[in-house]
């Protein structure tokens, strides 16, 4: 029996939203973004998207108790298992997490600071459905339009060279120590995020199906 209750971890830019997104179809389950949950609440300008959007503009952590009362619900309801992206992103999210469920694993895409920001200054988004591009990879320049819908492509308000770097540190000071504490239980499994995207699923699934 394969992995249904995963974590997603590693930078902000390693690649953890384009996996979530194929894996998540191959194995039924459901993909738990916090960073997608946070904008829908910022685009519909609810109580928590209000609160949340300084510190996503500033490039910090929105506060445990927000994302945690957040996400519960979500994981819970998940009953075919589900894969977090995004979440934990600290030390107390974790704990938290650790009384709402068990886990099966956790992988860490890793990928370094430099390939970080030349990624992320090149990442668009589609409006209308999600799918995510990268000028350098996947997207020639000038294009607009979504090939899989049809849909406005965006830039993120987050993902300019000044913010990305204080992601970057955000993720190094609050999020890698994540690293050592689900290698202390077993359930690290490590991702070199520099890989082509399909070479990076394909070792995904292998774990997952471990
Ligand atoms: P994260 O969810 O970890 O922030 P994304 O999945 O949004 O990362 O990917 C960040 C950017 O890098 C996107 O523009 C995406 O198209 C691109 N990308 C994702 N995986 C790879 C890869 N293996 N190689 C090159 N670029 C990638
Ligand atoms: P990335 O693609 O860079 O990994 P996300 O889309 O996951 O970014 O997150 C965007 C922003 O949303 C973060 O910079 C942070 O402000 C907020 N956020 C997302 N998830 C969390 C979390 N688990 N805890 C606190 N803040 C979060
Ligand atoms: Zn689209």
């Amino acid at each position: 029996m394969g992995a249904t209750r995963i974590v997603f971890l590693g930078p902000p830019g390693a690649g953890k939203g384009t996996q979530a997104k194929r894996v998540v179809v191959d194995l039924g389950l459901e993909h738990l973004s916090t960073g997608d949950i946070l904008r829908e609440e910022v685009a519909r300008s609810t109580g928590l998207g209000k609160k949340a959007k300084g510190f996503m503009d500033r490039g910090e952590l929105v506060p445990d108790d927000l994302i945690i009362d957040m996400i519960r619900g979500r994981i819970e309801r998940a009953k075919k298992g589900f894969v977090l992206d995004g979440f934990p992103r600290t030390v107390a999210q974790a704990e938290a997490l650790d009384r709402i469920s068990t886990l099966d694993a956790v992988v860490n895409i890793d990928l370094a600071r430099a390939e970080v920001v030349r990624r992320l200054t090149a990442r668009r988004v589609c409006r209308a459905c999600g799918t995510i591009y990268n000028l350098g990879f996947n997207l020639a320049a000038g294009t607009t339009r979504c090939e899989a819908c049809g849909g406005e492509l965006y830039q993120r308000d987050d993902d300019q060279p000044s913010v990305i770097e204080n992601r970057y540190d955000v993720y190094e000071r609050s999020t890698a120590p994540l690293i050592a504490f689900y290698r202390a239980r077993g359930l690290l499994k490590p991702v070199d995020g520099k890989l082509g995207s399909d070479r990076v699923f394909a070792e995904v699934m292998r774990i997952l199906a471990a």
